[in-house]
């Protein structure tokens, strides 16, 4: 099992890490900043740095077979480090940073579109989401406006952890019908964006986020595309 570092601190930028152990698929460490692809968020880049003054670099990161578990995936042909060895972990901070600030506002996206989310994938710069809503109901400019006036309005961003008990008896806070909240660990990790009068989002989530919505800064949105009779697929962009 490896310590999730950037669960509890999506700032972290870095680490002191062991090496637990490397093989053709990648290096598992004791403990890492490194996100794992997962819940439409891609997996970190970065690099490991060895005492010897080598660097490795990381060109992706996903998850592996067992729960907690993260697979650091080194560029193609580096040495793989023996376990043991003791490595500092450093993430491609700007890059993750821009992954937090979109992944965030598609939290706020989905607390402005009503009906079922049905899929979602986060990408350097842009952001999707596909709602469940029929004919052609949505409209770009007034979802641009709502969007960039919840992010302007600077609201709280912050972690919550509730029971498996208390998720199952919520089941409206599962906003997602493809992505099932990870379950089965006796509690489930939930993802809060605050209001003056209540959530503006509140629901099971275990990516990186931002810890004010004005850190998300200016988006708009790309496009609003028809994917299928009751599929509406809507692309956020970064304004600036
Ligand atoms: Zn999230």
């Amino acid at each position: 099992m490896t310590e999730l570092l950037f669960r509890d601190d999506a700032y972290l930028r870095s680490c002191e890490a062991r090496v637990i152990a490397a093989d053709e698929h990648g290096i598992r460490l004791d403990r890492t900043v490194f996100y794992p692809t997962g819940g439409g968020q891609p997996g970190d880049t970065g690099r490991l740095r060895l005492a010897s003054g080598e660097t490795l670099a990381i060109v992706d990161t996903v998850k592996g077979a067992g729960p907690d578990e993260v697979i650091h995936v080194p560029a193609p042909g580096s040495a793989a480090p023996l376990a043991g060895t003791e490595v500092f972990a450093e993430i491609d901070w700007e890059r993750r940073h821009r992954l937090m600030r979109m992944h965030s506002c598609l939290h706020l996206l989905c607390a402005v579109v009503p009906g079922a989310v049905t899929g979602g994938q986060v990408s350097d710069g842009r952001g999707r989401l596909d709602f469940d809503v029929p004919g052609s109901s949505l409209d770009k400019e007034a979802i641009t406006a709502r969007l960039n006036e919840l992010v302007a309005a600077g609201h709280p961003v912050a972690p919550r952890w509730i029971t498996d008990d208390e998720l199952a008896a919520r089941p409206e806070l599962v906003r997602t019908m493809s992505v099932k909240p990870p379950a089965g660990a006796g509690r489930v990790r939930l993802m809060e964006v605050a209001g003056p009068d209540g959530n503006i989002d509140l629901q099971p989530c275990g990516g990186t986020h931002i810890r004010n919505t004005a850190e998300i800064g200016p988006v708009t949105i790309a496009k609003i595309e028809n994917k299928g009779r009751q599929n509406r697929r809507i692309i956020v962009a970064f304004a600036q």
